[in-house]
């Protein structure tokens, strides 16, 4: 497929999604983090940016976990992931809950921005960044979709010791909350690293939350702690008239 050999894409990390794909609406399978996390984030996005009537725009969808409950909360949506199996498992779950405000697409974020610069209010890019070869190029595909004064939402893993250690080494070997595997240390992101990309694309940093786990109560919870799990929220400025 073309648009894979083109784009900013890791063959390896795309593999790995697609051998899950089944288990992406398994609420106790590998994807259960994501389930668990995924109330705290959509309400956390529609706090900032009120979904209801939106055109909004997931970037790297997977099985439209967050595409999905955006699309339940009013809005219009479109989920791009360039791994087929997740699409289509993506697509099903769709048909199934009668959502007709959502479709999915299989393509590159840089190339959705060729072809629809500024027609999304808000843009979300959840869990992907740290599975991508050039992130800085997401962040600029992102910003060139959204909108003047529309909303930007990353969310990714830090980079540091406690973060290999709960992230990788505990989430990974000894809790097993997630396959062994689906983290690289070195792909992680910094959130002042984040912000440079963001700045560079010239959107505006607003806010952030730390998404922590508790494995005693094996909940997760929205704080101000980003040293491992963590979102941003980002603004591109609405337009100057010179
Ligand atoms: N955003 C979803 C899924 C996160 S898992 C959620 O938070 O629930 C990471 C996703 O990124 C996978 O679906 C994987 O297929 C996708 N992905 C990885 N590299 C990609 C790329 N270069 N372009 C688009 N999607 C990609």
């Amino acid at each position: 497929m073309r648009a894979m050999d083109t784009a900013n894409v890791d063959p390896a990390e795309l593999a790995k999604f697609s051998a899950l794909a089944h288990r992406w609406w398994d609420l106790e399978g590998e994807f259960a983090p994501l389930h668990q996390i995924n109330p705290l984030r959509l309400d956390w996005i529609d706090s900032i940016s009120p979904l209801n009537g939106q055109r909004v725009l997931d970037v790297g969808c997977g099985g439209g976990i967050l595409a999905e409950s955006m699309a339940r909360k009013g809005a219009d949506v479109l989920g791009i992931d360039l791994a087929d199996k997740s699409l289509k498992v993506a697509q099903l779950h769709a048909l199934e809950a009668q959502l007709p405000g959502l479709t999915y697409r299989q393509i590159a974020a840089e190339a959705l921005a060729e072809e629809m610069p500024g027609q999304f209010d808000t843009v979300t890019c959840m869990e992907m960044l740290e599975h991508v070869p050039d992130p800085a190029s997401i962040v600029n595909a992102c910003a060139t979709l959204v909108r003047p004064g529309g909303w930007v939402f990353f969310s990714t893993i830090n980079r540091n010791p406690k973060s290999f250690l709960l992230a990788i080494v505990g989430a990974e070997y000894l809790l097993n909350l997630v396959p062994r595997g689906t983290h690289e240390y070195a792909r992680l992101l910094r959130p002042s690293e984040l912000g440079r990309f963001c700045r560079a694309a010239g959107l505006d940093l607003q806010t952030s939350r730390g998404l922590e786990y508790n494995p005693i109560t094996r909940r997760f919870r929205l704080s101000t702690d980003t040293s491992v799990n963590y979102m941003i929220a980002a603004r591109k400025p609405l337009a100057t008239t010179d």
